[in-house]
């Protein structure tokens, strides 16, 4: 087995033992690989072992995968911050824009799903720690910012996606996982979207998926548990 088949099992049995203590089908969990820094070969090798959706978080870098892999069967998600200037590509190149961080964000790339006659799927990404050093909308901006998203008819917002704080321990994040759920689950109830639903919580990585599956992620990105360790920036 190489070692990447050796990882994949490793992670999806760490998936399955997590959604069966949350009492969900493992299938219900979609695993992201996040293949930032991760060269294409290696993607196909993880293609071959059934991973089928990718997590970039720079658009260049992704748009020279998405070009060596275009024989492939493959979703991509955008994870990282989107700077303005390359909305109208990043909606060319990816199936999700999960970081979709900022009012200003929303504007631009509504605007973008407009000029393309495109609806532009989303998730909108929570500070839920309200970190400095991190994007996305404070707990206390989110229902403002979904309001806006849920009025946009070219995007189409899925739900949402946090990166929690590092932690030494995955148990001192529970508590980050469990109040993105309960953000979601008062979306759901107090800003109507005219089609779908507030379904998706995009939460958890290598070291802390577990602990995000038991508080109800429905996704999950995952890098190092699968690629290894990155290379420093
Ligand atoms: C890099 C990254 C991940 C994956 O992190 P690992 O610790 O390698 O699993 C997940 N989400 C985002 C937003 C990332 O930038």
């Amino acid at each position: 087995m190489t070692r990447l088949a050796e990882s994949a099992r490793l992670v999806r049995e760490r998936v399955a033992s997590a959604a069966e203590r949350s009492g969900r089908p493992a299938g219900d969990i979609h695993i992201v690989a996040v293949s930032k820094t991760v060269p294409p070969e290696r993607l196909r090798e993880a293609h071959a072992l059934g991973f089928t959706t990718f997590g970039e978080n720079r658009v260049q870098e992704a748009e020279e995968k998405i070009s060596a892999l275009l024989g492939l069967d493959l979703r991509w998600e955008l994870i990282g911050h989107l700077q303005t200037n390359k909305a109208a590509r990043a909606l060319q190149l990816f199936n999700r824009i999960q970081s979709l961080d900022s009012l200003r964000l929303i504007d631009i790339l509504n605007a973008r799903g407009h000029e393309n006659s495109w609806v532009v799927p989303v998730l909108l990404e929570v500070n839920i720690a309200e970190e400095p050093s991190k994007t996305g909308f404070a707990p206390g901006e989110l229902r403002e910012a979904a309001h806006l998203v849920a009025d946009c008819g070219w995007l189409r917002a899925e739900g949402l996606m946090t990166v929690a704080p590092l932690a030494g321990d995955p148990e001192a994040v529970r508590p980050y996982f469990r109040r993105l759920r309960e953000l979601r689950d008062d979306l759901a109830e107090h800003v109507p979207l005219s089609q779908g639903a507030w379904r998706e919580l995009s939460m958890g990585m290598s070291d802390d998926f577990e602990v995000a599956i038991e508080e109800g992620a429905t996704m999950i990105r995952v890098g190092r548990a699968l690629f290894g360790e990155r290379p420093p920036a």
